[in-house]
């Protein structure tokens, strides 16, 4: 990643509003067309996404940053040796009535209370 991508980067990520593009470029000081290629990489690269919108009677994009995913601990997805069932499952997914998760809880549980 280049530093001006990277700059770009770090800018819409410090909003969580997001920011418009015609403002990007003119904040970091850059060349609008150059802005463009970057914004354009940035997408591509799955890191942000684009929307378009008008200020006035000015079309221009409201940039967002993705989420990106935190690292799940492999140790949360096990009840002792038993890995959650969510993971792989095809079941159609109606949480509160889910016997395969609520049995993984109740093995959770027993395995935490004969830890302590
Ligand atoms: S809650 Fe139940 S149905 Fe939903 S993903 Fe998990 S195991 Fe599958």
């Amino acid at each position: 990643m280049t530093d001006l991508e990277t700059d770009v980067l770090e800018l819409i990520r410090s909003r969580p509003e997001g920011i418009l593009q015609s403002e990007l470029w003119k904040e970091l000081d850059v060349d609008s067309r150059k802005c463009s290629r970057v914004v354009k990489k940035l997408e591509e690269d799955g890191l942000i996404e684009r929307i378009e919108c008008k200020k006035g009677s000015t079309k221009t994009f409201l940039l967002t940053a993705k989420k990106t995913a935190k690292e799940i601990n492999p140790a949360h997805l096990l009840a002792g040796d038993e890995l959650i069932p969510c993971v792989g499952c095809e079941l159609e997914c109606i949480v509160t009535q889910c016997h395969p998760l609520m049995d993984w809880m109740y093995q959770l549980a027993i395995v935490q209370h004969s830890r302590k």
